[in-house]
């Protein structure tokens, strides 16, 4: 189903079309904060030149087919904002590998999507462009931090969008607007060129339509990359391989603990047993585990996350790059001054939280026990996939929340507590629809797979898909399409 590769249109008229339908619906939506024209029609114009010159059977299965990146990612040609004040006017002096590597698939650069300040966020409410509307209902939040990329996808401007997933960024946002987002394992996919939050949680995914082009894209964004140095030797595969084998045998466990939790919404835990009576129905073998260290997870995440981001952020001092205070009356009052304008609330209370953390006398109180705590937790999941290949489990316990809903920032984090133990663990995990609530907003089920092995998270997706049959779409998106 790739218009342009089937000759329906070209790649320039695909460009054109996916502008018209952004004019249309974006200053609603607020999905994309940038356009990039010149790099997509570029983009097009060599496929389109290529088909041309008979060279169709070269070009790859993403060959001209749009893509939208988050703005923490660098892309030469446009701004790398963070939705920050701080960096409002950086202009990309390179590009990240994940983004080279899917344009250099043949797709054509659209954009540049909202996020959350830096990523700190989980409604993208923090954005200095403003927040993100759900598509399926605009009072709504998208999720976040990746709200813009989430909510591209699932409003049908782009097929495929990146984002990057610290504690939940990717799965969250997946889960409040109907799409298939997927956090690879841990170092599986470059962060050369993206933001650094949080080094040993970061990992940049996707958000798809279909679970077939949630593989595509990780066949081509994935492998070793040495300016990662994080980046794991291994090469890419073919992950859509496994996407109609039968999951006959496979072993497959839901988390107890999980679907028990308090606050769980009922809809979303029934969809969630659907699902697993239908992998049970194709051959699955069903059992259940218990991830008892997860009740640790937010409290440790946010140790871990606040203190790396404060090195992390500690580059921005208004003297490299990006704000700098006017009429400041010496350098002290530069760095102070720079830092408290150019930063939002949500970013400067999590450097301060960070900061403190790390300070003499604190990082053994904290950040060390939190660094054992985060073992526990890994446990935990090294324990359960010694029995199972697939761990089932609740992306979020309620469906997309309104806007403003969650002002007190200890409501907002508890809003990751089921995705957040998995980058603790650094395993990989995917978001997928799984019905529509009574309300009309997307439920969504988690799975989890072991290290490295996207290949049966994908293959155990793609089984769900089938039985699932989500086809919904937001109204406005089913209205054109009809
Ligand atoms: N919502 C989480 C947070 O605010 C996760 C953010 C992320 O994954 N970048 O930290």
């Amino acid at each position: 189903m790739n218009p342009v590769l089937n000759g329906d249109m070209t790649a320039r008229e695909c460009v054109d079309a996916t502008y018209t339908e952004i004019d249309a619906h974006n200053k609603e939506i607020n999905a994309f904060v940038e356009l990039t024209p010149d790099l997509a029609y570029a983009a097009a114009d060599e496929i389109d030149a290529r088909i041309k010159a008979g060279q169709k059977d070269e070009l790859g299965p993403l060959a001209g087919v749009p893509v939208g990146f988050k703005d923490n990612m660098n892309l030469i040609g446009s701004k790398m904002t963070c939705c920050s004040n701080f960096l409002k006017d950086f202009e990309s002096v390179y590009t990240a590998t994940a983004v080279q590597r899917l344009i250099d698939a043949g797709t054509l650069p659209i954009g540049k999507t909202n996020m959350d300040e830096f990523a700190f966020g989980s409604s993208t409410e923090t954005s200095v462009f403003g927040p993100t509307k759900n598509p399926w209902n605009l009072e709504r939040v998208p999720g976040g931090s990746s709200g813009g990329s989430a909510a591209a996808v699932a409003a049908r401007m782009v097929p495929i969008a990146l984002g990057s997933d610290t504690g939940g960024s990717i799965r969250q946002p997946g889960a409040f607007t109907g799409t298939v987002a997927l956090k690879p394992t841990y170092s599986r996919v470059s962060r050369f060129g993206v933001t650094g939050v949080s080094s040993s949680l970061d990992q940049v995914g996707s958000f798809a339509t279909t679970v077939k082009d949630t593989a595509l894209t990780l066949n081509a964004i994935s492998g070793h990359d040495r300016f990662d140095t994080m980046s794991a030797k291994r090469d890419s595969e073919d992950f859509t391989a496994k996407l109609d084998s039968s999951v006959k045998g496979l072993r497959v466990a839901v988390v107890k603990d999980y679907l028990e939790a308090d606050g769980l919404d009922p809809e979303i835990k029934a969809s969630i047993l659907a699902g697993v009576a239908a992998l049970e129905t194709q051959g699955a073998q069903i059992g259940e585990v218990s991830l008892p260290h997860s009740e640790y997870a937010i409290s440790t995440y946010y140790i871990i996350m606040t203190a790396e981001a404060s090195s992390n952020l500690a580059r921005l001092d208004g003297i490299r790059y990006g704000a700098r205070a006017q009429d400041t009356k010496d350098v002290v009052d530069l760095y102070l001054r720079t830092r408290a304008e150019g930063f939002g609330p949500e970013t400067r209370r999590r450097l301060i939280m960070g900061t403190y953390m790390l300070s003499a006398g604190h990082y053994d109180k904290y950040f060390d026990r939190a660094l054992r705590a985060r073992t526990l937790v890994k446990q935990d999941f090294e324990k359960a996939f010694a029995d199972y290949d697939i761990i089932v489990a609740p992306t979020t316990a309620t469906t997309a929340f309104e806007f403003g809903a969650k002002q007190d920032p200890l409501t907002m984090y508890l809003s990751d507590r089921f995705t957040v133990p998995v980058n603790l663990a650094g395993v990989a995990a995917l978001s997928m629809p799984s019905g529509l609530s009574q309300e009309g907003l997307p439920l969504s089920i988690q799975l989890i797979s072991n290290y490295y092995d996207e290949a049966t998270l994908l293959q155990t997706a793609a089984a769900l898909e089938r039985s699932y049959d989500f086809t919904e779409l937001p109204s406005h998106v089913a209205e054109t399409t009809a």
